[in-house]
């Protein structure tokens, strides 16, 4: 039996593997602006879906189906990534000539870097790529996330997944690859908000297993389940405990590990009476 954790399941961070089918071929990437939604988990979610007037999310059978997008009805419009609240969405445009695209990523915080502002791009695991220009920028206001466009070599258009305005004379230094945030800005349950620093403090306070941070902070028991920050607050724990993530002892899930209909439920029980 495989037991190799993917770096998705332990970190959270997709690779080329997880990609699959979640991006345009070749004459699909020449049309126009498309959606690469990196939605990996089973969740009751799908505002993308209802949310496309050009049907270009394949409709969802289950309401914790997984999005997947349609590329040759996809426009490219955003619409999609303003209402993600997974902020899972991107807008990616490699249709102009020569080296440089344009990515648009959901941005959260105040205030918006205007058009013309370096930023920082960065990848899925936080590290600073490079130095990136703002294009264009979309503002955010009722219920609508805030988009940023940056300008980016088209090489990169897969690998750019996030950026950070630093001060000026930070921002043509490239050196700052361990990401200057403080842990108090870095979010690990966003159902319940509760950041890194918290998670820390109370391992420091001697709260030593998933259960006990779980009782204390409440992270992990939002409606998505623990599916996001779960292997966070792990990590955190094994790194504590000076052991390797696999190494760790996890504890116990509790089923149903994914949400179901009641309708499974349902046909189980009638399985069950018919078997005993
Ligand atoms: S970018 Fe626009 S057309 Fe494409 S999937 Fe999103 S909402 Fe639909
Ligand atoms: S998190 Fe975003 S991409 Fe995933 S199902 Fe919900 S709206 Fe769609």
């Amino acid at each position: 039996m495989n037991t190799e954790i993917s770096l998705l399941r332990r970190e959270g961070l997709a690779v080329a593997e997880d990609l699959k089918g979640r991006l345009p071929d070749e004459v699909d990437k020449k049309r126009g602006p498309y959606a690469v939604i990196e939605c990996f988990e089973e969740i009751p979610c799908n505002p993308c879906v209802v949310s496309c007037r050009f049907d270009a999310i394949l409709p969802f059978k289950d309401i914790n189906d997984l999005p997947f997008v349609d590329f040759s009805a996809c426009t490219g419009c955003a619409v999609c990534a303003r209402v993600c609240p997974g902020l899972a969405i991107f807008i990616v445009d490699e249709s102009m000539d020569g080296d440089m695209g344009t990515i648009m990523l959901p941005y959260e915080y105040l205030p918006l870097p205007e058009k013309g502002r370096q930023v920082l791009a960065r990848g899925r695991d936080g590290r600073v790529l490079f130095p990136a220009t703002v294009v264009r920028v979309m503002k955010g206001g009722r219920g609508k996330t805030a988009l940023v466009s940056l300008e980016v070599p088209k090489e990169y258009l897969q690998e750019v997944r996030s950026f950070s305005v630093e001060e000026e004379e930070d921002a043509s230094q490239c050196s700052c690859a361990s990401a200057n945030l403080s842990e108090e800005s870095i979010v690990v349950c966003r159902c319940e908000g509760v950041d890194l620093e918290e998670i820390r403090d109370l391992i420091a306070r001697g709260y030593k297993t998933l259960d006990e941070i779980k009782h204390r902070s409440r992270a992990g028991m939002g409606p998505c389940q623990g599916r996001s920050c779960r292997q966070v607050i792990l990590n955190e724990l094994a790194r504590d405990a000076g052991v390797s993530l696999e190494e760790f002892e996890a504890g116990s899930f509790r089923p149903p590990t994914t949400p179901i209909s009641m309708d499974i439920l349902a046909k189980g029980s009638e399985e069950d009476a018919e078997n005993s």
